[in-house]
C-alpha cells in the first residue's frame, strides 16, 4: 500500500496539585473537572471534534485524544499536537475555574506513558492495512521492526537499578515502556499490553481493510520522533507488503530483547533470533532501513535520512544532531548534563521531576517548549499550522467528510452522533450516513447531510 491512512491514540496522565506539591483531586475528579465544558456541548464525554479527532475519557481516567485519519504524516504530527493544544485549553480552563472556587490547584496533563505507582497507558499507533494478502505474515516480520525502534524513537527516561553494594541508581533508557510489554501478539490491549494488538477493527470496510494496532510506542513529545514512529513504521508495512522474501529477523524472545534494547544504549548487544545466531539493536534497524530505502519515493527521502542519523547517532554515541531532534537524546543530554551541575544521580527526584516537566503539555510551563524556545530542541511545524489543526480535518482522507459534519452541526446548534465510519443527526427516522472508504473525500450522501444540517439550523446560537 503506498497511500496509508494512520492515526494516533494519545492517552494523557493526569495530576492535580497544589503549589506545595501536594495532591488536591484525585484524578477521577480531576478528569471530571477538565472534562466539564466537553459534557455540557456534547452532553457526553466521548465526542468528536472539529477537526474529525475523538476526545474521550476511558476508564481510569486518562483523557485521550484519537487523531482523525491521515494520509501523510507530518499531517499526523500537526492533529497531534492540536489535540495537545486543545487538552491544554481544558486544563486551563478548569484551573481558571479551581482558582475561582479559592482551590489552590492546578490540573497538569502529562504526554507520558507511566505514572508514578507504575501504571503503564499508551499511545497506539493505527495503520490500514489490505485484508489480503500479506496480514498473516505481518506480525512475525514486524516484531523485530518494532522491538528496536526504541532506539531511535523511544521517548527516554531513567530506571532505578540495584547498585550491586545494596543501593540502587538511576539508568537512562530507552523507553520505560519496555518494562512494561508482557506478550508479542494478541487481540487484547490492556490486560496483557501485547506489541500488536490483532483485535480486528478495521473501522472501515472489512472485505478490503484491516487496521492494524501497534501498542508498543513511547507517547513522543518532540515532532521528528512521532514522525519518525509512523513514517518508518509505514516504510517497513510497505516492505513486508511488497512480497519480497525478507532475511528471518524473528528474535527468539521478544520480551527479554525488548528489554535489553531500551537498556543496550550503544545498540550493539547482541540478540539471539529464533533459528540461531544473533543480530544487534543497530544491525536490525539498518537492515530494515537498508531494504525498505528502494521502496521510498524522492519525497520519501527525508525519512530515510532522519532514520539514518537516528541510527548512526546510536552506533556512533555521536549525538550531535540527535539531542536536538529525538526524545530520548534531548532528555539524555539535560538529565546529565542537570545531575553533573547539580551533583545528582539520575534517580534523583529533582529528575524524575524534571521529566515529568518534559512531557507536560501546557505551552508556557513545559519543558520541552521551552527547550524548543531557547534552540535546545527542533521544531519543524509553524505554529499557524498547529492552530489550524485545531479546527481543520485532514483534506486528504475521510477524516475531511466528518470535519465538515462536526463543524456544521456545532455551528448550527444541531445534534449529532458521530463515530469513525458513521454520522447521523439526532431525530426521528434519522438514516446514518456510512463512509466505509477511509480515503474517500467526497460523498453526495454527506453532501445531502450538510445540506440538511444547515436547513434545519435552530435561530438560537449554539452553545458558548
Ligand atoms: P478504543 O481505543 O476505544 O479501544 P479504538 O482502538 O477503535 O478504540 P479510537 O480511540 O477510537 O480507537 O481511535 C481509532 C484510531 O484509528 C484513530 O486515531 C483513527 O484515526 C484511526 N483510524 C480510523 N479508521 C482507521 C483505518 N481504517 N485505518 C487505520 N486507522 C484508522
Ligand atoms: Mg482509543
Ligand atoms: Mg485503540
Amino acid at each position: 500500500m503506498k497511500r496509508r491512512v494512520g492515526g494516533l491514540e494519545t492517552e494523557y496522565g493526569l495530576v492535580c496539585v497544589r503549589a506545595d506539591g501536594s495532591r488536591a483531586l484525585e484524578p477521577e475528579a480531576a478528569a471530571r473537572e477538565l472534562f466539564r465544558p466537553v459534557v455540557a456541548l456534547g452532553r457526553s464525554s466521548n465526542v468528536f471534534l472539529e477537526n474529525a479527532a475523538r476526545l474521550y475519557l476511558d476508564v481510569g481516567s486518562h483523557p485521550e485524544i484519537a487523531t482523525a485519519e491521515c494520509d501523510d504524516w507530518w499531517e499526523l504530527v500537526a492533529q497531534d499536537r492540536a489535540g495537545e493544544r486543545i487538552l491544554a485549553d481544558l486544563a486551563a480552563q478548569a484551573n481558571a475555574r479551581l482558582a475561582a472556587q479559592g482551590e489552590d490547584a492546578r490540573i497538569h496533563l502529562l504526554k507520558n506513558n507511566v505514572d508514578s505507582a507504575g501504571n503503564s497507558f499508551g499511545s497506539h499507533e493505527n495503520y490500514l492495512v489490505d485484508r489480503r494478502g500479506e496480514f498473516t505474515r505481518l506480525p512475525a516480520a514486524l516484531l523485530p521492526f518494532l522491538v528496536t525502534r526504541q532506539i531511535i524513537t523511544g521517548a527516554g527516561g531513567v530506571v532505578t537499578e540495584d547498585d550491586g553494594e545494596g543501593g540502587s541508581r538511576g539508568r537512562f533508557v530507552f523507553s520505560r515502556r519496555s518494562d512494561h510489554m508482557w506478550e508479542s501478539v494478541s487481540s487484547a490491549t490492556t490486560r496483557t499490553r501485547p506489541i500488536i494488538n490483532t483485535r480486528d477493527e478495521p473501522h472501515g470496510d472489512a472485505t478490503r481493510f484491516r487496521r492494524l494496532h501497534v501498542i508498543v510506542g513511547d507517547s513522543t513529545m518532540s515532532e521528528v520522533s512521532t514522525w519518525l514512529r509512523f513514517a518508518t513504521t509505514s516504510l517497513v508495512l510497505r516492505l513486508v507488503e511488497s512480497g519480497q522474501v525478507l532475511p528471518d529477523l524473528r528474535l527468539a524472545d521478544d520480551i527479554a530483547a525488548i528489554r535489553a534494547v531500551s537498556r543496550d544504549l550503544g545498540g550493539h548487544g547482541a540478540l539471539e533470533l529464533a533459528d540461531g545466531g544473533t543480530v544487534t539493536p543497530v544491525e536490525v534497524q539498518q537492515r530494515f532501513l537498508d531494504l525498505a530505502a528502494p521502496l521510498a519515493d524522492e519525497a520519501e527521502h527525508e525519512i530515510l535520512d532522519a532514520w539514518q542519523r537516528g541510527i548512526d547517532a546510536v552506533r556512533t554515541g555521536d549525538l550531535s544532531w540527535a539531542r536536538t531532534h529525538l526524545d530520548w537524546a534531548i532528555k539524555k543530554t539535560l538529565f546529565e548534563d542537570v545531575a553533573a551541575r547539580r551533583g545528582l544521580d539520575l534517580a534523583s527526584p529533582q529528575i524524575e521531576r524534571l521529566d515529568l516537566a518534559y512531557h507536560d503539555i501546557d505551552p508556557h510551563a513545559g519543558l520541552l517548549s521551552r527547550l524548543q524556545a531557547s534552540g535546545r530542541a527542533v521544531r519543524v511545524l509553524p505554529e499557524e499550522r498547529i492552530e489550524a489543526a485545531r479546527t481543520t480535518a485532514p483534506t486528504t482522507t475521510r477524516a475531511h467528510l466528518r470535519g465538515q459534519v462536526v463543524s456544521a452541526a456545532i455551528a448550527h446548534g444541531v445534534d449529532h452522533v458521530v463515530d469513525w465510519t458513521t454520522m447521523r443527526l439526532v431525530r426521528q427516522g434519522a438514516m446514518p450516513v456510512t463512509v466505509l472508504d477511509p480515503f474517500a473525500t467526497e460523498s453526495s450522501e454527506v453532501d445531502a447531510l450538510l445540506a440538511e444540517i444547515r436547513s434545519r439550523a435552530t435561530s438560537a446560537p449554539p452553545p458558548a
